[in-house]
């Protein structure tokens, strides 16, 4: 394009909320033949709110005894996990610690506290050792995830996200939390696909829970890509991009950073961080999955122009 249709387009996509990061972004949106949408503040509005609490009893215990004593109460299931989350600012953690303030419920000192980054977090409290997370981070603890087994599957068929909490090496509940999918969010997805274009998901939730959310959002089970650690998104760009796909990648999160980096376009969208904002060739100031439609049609609309 002219140096005079790359600023047209430019302006018209600024006044939409759409930032390019350059005339050359605006020359290379219109290459892109797949999107893969970051799932949580992307396609989703990353608002969690706590929607369960179960309580499990008879778990096994890390040395293989079993736990003799009746399930807890629920409401010291959620007293655990939110004492132990009071120090994350996950927005599951936050759900979880907002939902046993709403319940009036007291919370527990911490003495130490560690993240483990696309897991859950460890923490000592007042209640003892507790794990709030998912199966990998409950058997990198040596910590036996199946007597939950049925719980979690339940809660994860609803699209929910479902949280195991360990206290002292054994299961003692699951508490689950759930987000909404962004309304323009199916609409956006049906109208890409109508274009040609592929369209994939990425998230580090479970598989359970991210084919209920693609089903909903209209995205094929084939293109999900779920439990990807934080480290991994950039690999699964990578390996999407392997057969000469050039992929647009759609994310919000900290996490997002080096997979917009890896995609033929980064796409940061709205609430996002300063970090996703930096690694991204085009910026979403609105937050709306449907101004990606907008991005590639100011593009093309750009090009044709000097055609
Ligand atoms: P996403 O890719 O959706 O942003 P994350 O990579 O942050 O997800 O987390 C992946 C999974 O790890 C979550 O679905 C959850 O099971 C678990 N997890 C991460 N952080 C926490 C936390 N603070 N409390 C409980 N579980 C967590
Ligand atoms: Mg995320």
């Amino acid at each position: 394009a002219t140096p005079a249709a790359t600023m047209v387009g430019s302006t018209i996509a600024a006044r939409n909320g759409v930032l390019f990061e350059g005339g050359d972004v605006l020359e290379r949106v219109r290459e892109v033949d797949a999107v893969v949408f970051d799932k949580t503040g992307t396609l989703t509005e990353g608002e969690m709110r706590l929607t369960d609490v179960e309580a499990i009893g008879g778990a096994a215990r890390a040395d293989g005894g079993a736990v003799a004593e009746p399930a807890p109460e629920e409401s010291f299931v959620l007293s655990v996990a939110a004492s132990a989350e009071s120090g994350s600012e996950h927005p599951l953690a936050e759900a979880i610690v907002r939902g046993a303030d709403e319940r009036g419920l007291e919370l527990a000192d911490v003495t130490s506290f560690e993240n483990v980054p696309g897991k859950g977090i460890e923490a000592t409290t007042d209640h003892g050792d507790v794990l709030v997370g998912n199966r990998a981070l409950l058997t990198a603890n040596g910590v036996d995830p199946d007597p939950a087994d049925g719980t979690m599957a339940r809660l994860e068929r609803e699209g929910k996200t479902a949280m195991l909490v360990a206290l002292d090496g054994a299961v003692v509940g699951v508490v689950a939390a759930a987000d909404t999918v962004k309304e323009s969010a199916k609409a956006t997805v049906s109208d890409l696909t109508g274009r040609g274009y592929d369209v994939f998901m990425l998230t580090g939730d479970n598989a359970r829970t991210a084919a209920a959310v693609a089903e909903a959002v209209g995205i094929d089970d084939g293109n999900v890509r779920s439990e990807v650690l934080p480290d991994g998104k950039a690999d699964v760009v990578d390996s999407i991009q392997a057969d000469g796909t050039r992929a647009m990648m759609v994310g919000d999160g900290v996490n997002d950073a080096p997979a917009l980096t890896a995609a033929h376009i980064g796409v940061a969208i709205g609430s996002g961080t300063d970090v996703a904002m930096e690694a991204a060739d085009v910026t979403l100031m609105r937050s709306d999955p449907a101004d990606v439609l907008k991005a590639i049609r100011i593009s093309r609309a750009t090009i044709s122009k000097v055609r």
